[in-house]
């Protein structure tokens, strides 16, 4: 069977681009199926010779009357107790905000394996993000750039343990 990555972290760090990367296809953010929930989105994901299930959790985008840190908390208990690896997102080039350190608190409490990832890391912007990064108490972060395909095989190297 296999193992189950779920993405999480705050809107906007890239979740849905890395999802659809290690998918190979551009799904996370086409979904205009009635009825059909727009909180979490699964496909197959590929890195070198993983194969694995990956969740997006893209419901903190969506407007509705439960309060934004209710809405994450859901999400990520949600997440967290679904897979067997998280992948924790963060935007390195807006460096480490109170949601990601209200998500950290989360993290750090779970026996989940937890991967953090800078994300946006290309470019000269990616190694500042990343030293902050290690605030965060969730081991080694690891710099990539989901958009341009950088530091995937970083990601490879976090991930291969754990299958
Ligand atoms: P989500 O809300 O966490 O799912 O984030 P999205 O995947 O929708 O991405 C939010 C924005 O960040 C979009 O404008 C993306 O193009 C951009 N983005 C995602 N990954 C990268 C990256 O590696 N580098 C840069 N510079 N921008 C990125
Ligand atoms: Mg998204």
């Amino acid at each position: 069977m296999d193992l189950v990555v779920a993405i999480v972290g705050r809107p906007n760090v890239g979740k849905s681009t890395l999802f659809n990367r290690l998918v190979g296809r551009r799904i996370a953010l086409v979904d205009d199926t009635p009825g059909v929930t727009r909180d979490r989105r699964e496909g197959t994901g590929r890195l070198g010779d993983l194969t694995f299930t990956i969740v997006d959790t893209a419901g903190l985008e969506e407007a509705d009357s439960e309060s934004l840190e209710g809405r994450m908390r859901a999400q990520t208990d949600a997440a967290i107790e679904q897979a067997d690896i998280v992948l924790f997102v963060i935007d390195g080039r807006a460096g480490v905000t109170p949601i990601d350190e209200h998500f950290a608190d989360i993290l750090r409490r779970t026996s989940r394996p937890v991967i953090l990832l800078v994300n946006k890391s290309e470019g000269k912007a990616g190694a500042a993000g990343a030293m902050e990064a290690y605030g965060l108490g969730l081991g080694e972060p690891v710099a990539i750039s989901a958009e341009h395909g950088e530091g995937l095989a970083d990601l490879y190297e976090a991930l291969m343990p754990h299958f």
